[in-house]
């Protein structure tokens, strides 16, 4: 019913060189039949944005970035890049509120919120990344952090909105560290965030991608792509390695 997704997010890591090489690896084993059962992005930095589109014609992966401006633009805005000039270099995606720009760059709910309509307003698909730190956990928060972001969205945006991008839970405590959700974990805030969602609207939160992501590889992805609300995963260390990433697209393509 919902077509499985894996995004790749190379956070800030890469050079012309090495994303060819990558982008090379992945035309070779990106077999169409595992295309046509899974949705796949990578999400290079804003710099390599164009070539890598260049560079992934004739494949069945789609392009996105890591963040855009909220505003429309264009104005006075300098060091941003607007979900317009995305468009224009060939996304298709773009993460929205990762975890790493709520912690590093202040971004709050309303920014994140206002990224998603800025989004969703040129024709690109958001994902929205939402997460509770490892004290959030720990505290017996979760359930309220992952409401306070995710209502955030759906208050600002509507749910109309949601259900036109793409979520991914990202456990704060399991990105980059190699501690992944059990699959157990996942699927229960998974479940969750589809509550929250069908609170506003069922037919929405029945067909909405939720992805999840944190420290996913080829040994752990089957097993979460298992559970009944995680439709793919959001890889990032994974992604920067043609053959890792492509297994975790094969293990998302046999759900
Ligand atoms: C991410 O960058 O969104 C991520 C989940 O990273 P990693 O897979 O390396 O934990």
């Amino acid at each position: 019913m919902r077509k499985p997704f894996v995004a790749g997010n190379w956070k800030m890591h890469g050079s012309r060189d090495a994303n060819a090489r990558l982008v090379q690896g992945l035309r070779t084993a990106m077999t169409a039949p595992l295309a046509s059962h899974c949705d796949v992005a990578v999400c290079p930095p804003f710099v390599y944005l164009a070539d890598v589109a260049v560079q992934l014609q004739g494949t069945p992966v789609a392009l996105g970035a890591q963040d855009t401006c909220a505003e429309p633009g264009p104005g006075a805005r300098t060091g941003e890049v607007s979900a317009s000039m995305l468009l224009d270099v060939g996304c298709r995606y773009v993460l929205v509120g990762h975890s790493e720009r709520r912690q590093f760059h202040g971004e709050d709910d309303g920014l994140v919120a206002r990224k998603l309509s800025a989004a969703l307003a040129v024709g690109l698909t958001p994902i929205l990344c939402v997460g509770e730190s490892l004290q959030e956990r720990d505290a017996g928060l979760t359930h309220h952090v992952i409401a306070r972001q995710v209502d955030a969205v759906l208050d600002a945006a509507g749910v109309a909105a949601v259900g036109r991008s793409v979520l991914a839970y990202e456990p704060v405590w399991a990105i980059g560290t190699g501690r992944t959700a059990s699959p157990e974990q996942a699927q229960e805030v998974h479940g969750f965030i589809r509550g929250r969602i069908a609170a506003r609207d069922g037919n929405i939160a029945g067909s909405v991608r939720l992805l999840y992501g944190g420290s996913v590889k080829a040994s752990n992805a089957r097993e979460l792509f298992a559970m009944p609300d995680v439709d793919g995963g959001l890889v990032g260390g994974a992604s920067l390695n043609a053959e890792e990433f492509v297994a975790i697209v094969a293990a998302a393509a046999r759900k």
